[in-house]
């Protein structure tokens, strides 16, 4: 191997590592002497889509409350764009982070979960305005700006003066969604956004999830059951199992071909 292949092998990790804008390394988290979560070791690429799927109690909701920095690892360390969560270095040593530290990276993460808790009083509009004026400091009139083009990618843009009890679920959720996208957060945590609604209104949440996707950019992590959806979304599907990533890979390989038997009777409770 002459010498200037054997720089441009020795790359590829290198540049890899760098694309990674959500990092877990050797992350375990404990409820007392209950381990949830195991060995975590998971890198999501910039602009990747990435599907949670598993037993209830397996562990994904915990992987993104740890993101969301509503809980700690008890082992372990978790970067966003290159800044560690719950550590930051100071002169070459990691201390614990303060408070200014979380907020600024939990800046970078918006998370929608299966309640929407929209504000009942205030419009929809003032919903999605609140807190980029507020959290972020921008102009109300830039805070008009953005939730307009967001509420009207989630197919409500006629909806801007109503309030959340003049809307269906489905029309709540998908303002729950505009809400944090107004944020512009570099990675987007869903968590079972459809797993409230009745029957008939997944779809078109779902299908506003898809778009977003079909976008490009932003960094999606999906819980879900909804299989098809996770086919047609994802980049990579993993399959969390008894607190850890039993498969991993794309759609095609870990729901077409699942190789364990776990993942197997799993996957036939959807058929
Ligand atoms: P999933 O999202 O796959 O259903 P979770 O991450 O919600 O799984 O939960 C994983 C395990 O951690 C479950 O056994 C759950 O009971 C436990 N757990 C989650 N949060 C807490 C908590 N705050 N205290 C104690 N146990 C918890």
């Amino acid at each position: 191997m002459t010498e200037e292949v054997a720089e441009e092998t020795k790359k590829v990790p290198e540049d890899d590592n760098e694309s990674a804008i959500v990092r877990y390394k050797d992350v375990k988290k404990a409820f007392g002497d209950t381990v949830v979560l195991n060995e975590l070791n998971l890198d999501v690429k910039q602009g990747e889509k990435v599907a949670l799927i598993g037993p209830s109690g397996s562990g994904k909701t915990t992987i993104i409350r740890m993101l969301m920095t509503l809980e700690e690892p008890t082992e372990g360390t978790i970067e966003v764009d290159g800044e560690m969560l719950w550590h930051k270095e100071v002169n070459g040593k990691l201390v614990p982070a303060d408070e200014k530290h979380l907020r600024k990276v939990r800046g970078n993460i918006g998370m929608v979960f299966q309640q929407y808790n929209l504000f009942p009083h205030m419009s929809i509009m003032r919903n999605c305005t609140e807190a980029p004026v507020h959290v972020l400091g921008i102009s109300k009139d830039e805070a008009k700006k953005r939730a307009k083009e967001m509420l009207k990618k989630v197919g409500l843009g006629d909806k801007v003066d109503q309030y959340p009890s003049q809307l269906s679920g489905g029309q709540q959720q998908r303002v729950a969604i505009a809400r944090s996208l107004v944020m512009q957060p570099k990675v987007m945590l869903f968590d079972e956004v459809t797993a409230a609604l009745d029957p008939e209104l997944v779809g078109e949440v779902l299908e506003v999830l898809k778009d977003i996707a079909a976008e490009g950019d932003t960094t999606m992590m999906i819980i879900t059951h909804e299989m098809d959806f996770a086919r047609d979304v994802a980049d990579r599907v993993l399959f969390l199992d008894n607190g850890k990533i039993a498969e991993a890979g794309p759609p095609g390989d870990v729901l077409e071909n699942p190789k364990s038997e776990r993942l197997q009777s799993f996957l036939g409770r959807f058929n």
